[in-house]
């Protein structure tokens, strides 16, 4: 079937800003897309070929969806999986598979799916509910301070406390959870490996994350991160793993920890176009988002070389109470050679929500690092 130019249809379950810049490569190709996202105003509405208000948690509405469109993808992993396994059976292309999102849903079954494949990952244990690992955390000889993680729906640290002593546990939580050994932290490390339907992979250049204290969302990405080849090599290779044991297609974005004794482990995947690869628009030969295009339509993938290094900054809310946004100082970085700004387009802005970000380029890292710093200092996302 011919894809450019006919009646193909690309189909993206969520229309967050991930399906946006999607679909700016999508859009170079003249692929058909249609998007499905519950709200009317999301930043892919104006963009999508066709645009379809629905639940994407919904059984019916993914796969009503599902029906209408030639290959389903995501940008968001919270999907009703049902519906896409449903759609898979009727012979629906669906990538990344209904199984992977599955067990990505839930960093239990994450955690357990690294141990069964011998993937490098901090010690753990699973939990019911937080009754289960009161009772019986002591057995399992995990010393204070450790890491613990409500199994599902957390995302950007929300769900994830450091439990110091006993009386940290003492919050009520229902659901499974886990807690991870407490891993010394040398650098967090993001790897995104594309793989196509033919099974060739190709990895981009791994890059370093910065996160905000304060909300544990990510606030730099800096490519190339400040590792040894050797670091480089061996993270790449636990990516390329990764991404075979689950048979992915696609995009998988590796999040790693590299601790102080130089040993890298795996800390979670996402299987889609990931914050840790908005860089690569301006940095490197092909896009995360345009490699993730290619991997689900079996086209060669492309160069993943840098061009030239750069880093990301998050734009995020930081107004406590909810409305209209206003990007403060943003006119006065337009002068600033190398800077490249994407606005997402969520017209209100609330605390810690992702409005936009920035990349700046530099044939010096540090040099893009400092402006970067400096940028991030100025602008101010409020309402
Ligand atoms: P989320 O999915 O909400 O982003 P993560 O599981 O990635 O949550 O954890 C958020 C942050 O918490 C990580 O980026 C890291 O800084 C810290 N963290 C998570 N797990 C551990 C661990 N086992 N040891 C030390 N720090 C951790």
């Amino acid at each position: 079937m011919q894809l450019f130019s006919s009646d193909f249809k690309l189909g993206i379950l969520g229309g967050g800003q991930l399906g946006k810049m999607l679909m700016y490569d999508a859009k170079r190709y003249d692929l058909h897309t249609k998007v499905m996202d519950s709200n009317q105003e999301a930043p892919c509405a104006k963009l999508a070929d066709e645009f379809i208000i629905g639940d994407i948690t919904d059984y019916d509405d993914v796969v009503s969806f599902g029906d209408k469109v030639d290959i389903i993808t995501v940008e968001i992993e919270k999907i009703n999986t049902d519906a896409l396994m449903f759609l898979e059976k009727k012979g629906k292309k669906v990538f990344p598979s209904a199984r992977t999102l599955k067990v990505i849903q839930s960093k239990s079954d994450q955690k357990d799916f690294y141990k069964q494949h011998n993937l490098p990952t901090s010690r753990f244990k699973n939990y019911s509910n937080l009754d289960e690992l009161r009772n019986n955390f002591e057995n399992d000889n995990f010393e204070f301070p450790f890491v613990w993680k409500s199994s599902r729906f957390g995302y950007d640290g929300k769900g994830v406390k450091i439990i110091k002593n006993y009386n940290d546990l003492n919050f009520s939580f229902e659901n499974e959870c886990l807690i991870e050994e407490k891993i010394s932290i040398q650098k967090e490390l993001s790897v995104i490996v594309a793989r196509n339907i033919s099974g060739e992979m190709k990895c981009f250049p791994v890059v370093e994350m910065e996160f905000n204290e304060n909300s544990n969302l990510v606030e730099y990405v800096m490519c190339p991160a400040n590792i040894s080849n050797d670091i480089e090599k061996r993270a790449m290779q636990i990516a390329m793993n990764t991404s075979e044991k689950f048979n992915m297609v696609g995009l998988l974005a590796v999040e790693l920890f590299l601790t102080k004794e130089d040993e890298i482990l795996i800390n979670e995947v996402a299987p889609r176009p990931h914050n840790s690869g908005h860089h690569t628009i301006e940095c490197c030969m092909t896009s995360q988002f345009d490699q993730h295009i290619r991997s689900i339509l079996d086209l060669p993938l492309g160069e993943t070389e840098i061009l030239i290094p750069g880093i990301m900054v998050n734009l995020v809310g930081e107004n406590k109470v909810e409305g209209n946004v206003i990007y403060k100082n943003i006119n006065d970085i337009f002068d600033i050679p190398g800077v490249f700004i994407h606005i997402y387009g969520k017209k209100k802005s609330r605390l810690n929500r992702k409005m936009g970000h920035i990349t700046i380029v530099n044939r010096d890292i540090e040099k893009a690092i400092e402006i970067g710093k400096k940028i991030k200092k100025k602008i101010k996302v409020v309402s």
